[in-house]
């Protein structure tokens, strides 16, 4: 079949399956269509195919494709058309992916279930009933349901990690700085990084090479050679693991673990052990501080990322505001969700004068304690192991009013984004209900390689 053949293909399937899902804010068949027929005519002409060429994707809606509306999941940003191409948007479209369409999530990626976007509710593939997690699950419930075959996610506290886990894909943040954040819509700058959604390890592999790599547009981007992680990975399935040190986490198991998340992960970890791999217990003490010390950092950084929705140069503008000032108040009383205005409040308060110090300051501190806890266990062992989440999907609604019950599916991902290492969620068996249950992994930095060849080893 041709590239355009396959396209429509999906378009087809997304016509049937959207109404249950809701999995994207904005479908593209023009896009789609003719970024097929450019491959078609590619192949055509003899020419050598790139990497993903023809590959139907989903974006999540907070990356900017120049022309096509980028909303966030944010009424504020209802009629923004970005005038630029984000880094990695761009790579990926000349890598030759398809894209179908622009991915529901949380509004300004805030969020764990993606309940909070202004627009819809995502439903989780395996039970409509349930979230399919968040930030991104508009993405990850796109590539679990078969819409499309990989794509985009960001995770700033674990919004890639957990929905792959809610939905069965797996899910892969990469070290902090390796895929270029330009043209994302800022949540909170010191953490957000970019990654792959894929059904297979092999897929994400093969994406994240595609969008992995220097960008003098991103001040934070690493200047590293990025090697060709899917060439890594050998069909030779069990030496992959021989010889491995896997560090299991153990301060992750315990109270608050779904009884049934733990079964599949000490499973998982027996497995892995049968295939030759070294299991050691780990103890990271700090990484119970992480998730208090996240909801300091992530709400300070957004306050001031959020600023700059006022009314003036983005989105929406209050219309009958009466001076300068009331249009500010108006345009954000009117664009913002309860999330947004509560980390905004929450950020503004931290920072204040005479409380910087004491939680702001002190957060920072705490966050490099909780990177000395990742170090020292990187001395002794390649990947730590873990449960992805408490909890396996949980159902629409009921978690919305209690925003500290929602924070906690966050709990073991959030360490990982402080410390700015790769972790990566992998399907690691289901519970009672039939709802995937997720391991996460984690490399030190930059061993992507490592990370990618352990998850391949297992799967
Ligand atoms: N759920 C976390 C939050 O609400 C993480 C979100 C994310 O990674 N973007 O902040």
């Amino acid at each position: 079949r041709s590239a355009t053949e396959i396209a429509q293909e999906f378009l087809d399937r997304i016509a049937v399956l959207e109404p249950k899902l809701h999995s994207f804010i904005a479908i593209t068949p023009e896009v789609a269509i003719a970024q097929a027929k450019q491959i078609d005519a590619a192949i055509a002409a003899g020419e050598t195919l790139p990497p993903l060429a023809g590959v139907p994707i989903g974006i999540k809606d907070n990356m900017c494709v120049r022309g096509i509306p980028t909303t966030c999941g944010s009424k504020i940003l209802k009629n923004f058309v970005p005038p630029y191409e984000s880094t990695v948007t761009q790579k990926l479209a000349q890598a030759g992916s398809v894209m179908v369409g622009k991915t529901n999530l949380d509004e300004f990626a805030m969020g764990s279930s993606t309940e909070n976007s202004a627009f819809q509710l995502t439903a989780n593939p395996w039970d409509l009933a349930c979230v399919p997690g968040g930030s991104s699950g508009g993405s990850a419930a796109s590539v679990a349901s078969g819409e499309c075959v990989i794509a985009t996610g960001s995770d700033t506290g674990g919004s890639i990690r957990q929905p792959a886990s809610f939905c069965g894909v797996v899910g892969l943040k990469p070290t902090y700085g390796l895929v270029s954040r330009f043209g994302l819509v800022a949540f909170a700058s010191s953490l957000d990084q970019i990654g792959p959604f894929a059904n297979s390890v092999e897929d994400a592999a093969t994406l994240l090479g595609v969008m992995a790599g220097y960008d003098a547009k991103d001040s934070t981007s690493l200047n590293v050679p990025i090697p060709d992680y899917a060439a890594l990975l050998t069909p030779d399935l069990p030496q992959s693991l021989k010889g491995k040190k896997i560090g299991v986490i153990a301060e992750t198991f315990g109270t608050g673990l779904d009884p049934e998340v733990e079964t599949a992960v000490l499973n998982a970890i027996a497995h892995m052990e049968s295939m030759g791999a070294e299991i050691h217990q780990i103890s990271c003490p700090r990484f119970r501080y992480g998730l208090p010390t996240y909801y300091i950092i992530a709400p300070s950084e957004a306050s001031a990322n959020l600023a700059r929705y006022d009314g003036v140069k983005y989105g929406m503008r209050d219309a009958d505001a009466e001076n300068l000032l009331s249009m500010y108040a108006n345009t954000r009383e009117a664009g913002f969700g309860a999330e947004v205005k509560r980390r905004i409040m929450i950020g503004t308060y931290v920072l204040s004068a005479g409380y910087y110090d004491a939680y702001y300051l002190k957060a920072q501190k705490v966050r490099t304690l909780i990177k000395q806890d990742f170090e020292q266990a990187f001395a002794s062992v390649d990947v730590l192991v873990c449960p992805t989440a408490p909890t396996t999907a949980f159902e629409a609604g009921s978690k919305k009013e209690d925003p500290l019950s929602m924070y906690l599916s966050d709990l073991m991902t959030i360490p990982v984004n402080l410390a700015g290492l790769p972790g990566l969620s992998i399907p690691c068996g289901f519970d009672a209900k039939g709802l995937p249950i997720g391991l996460q992994m984690i490399s030190n930095v930059l061993r992507e390689d490592v990370l990618l060849q352990v998850a391949y080893g297992y799967e």
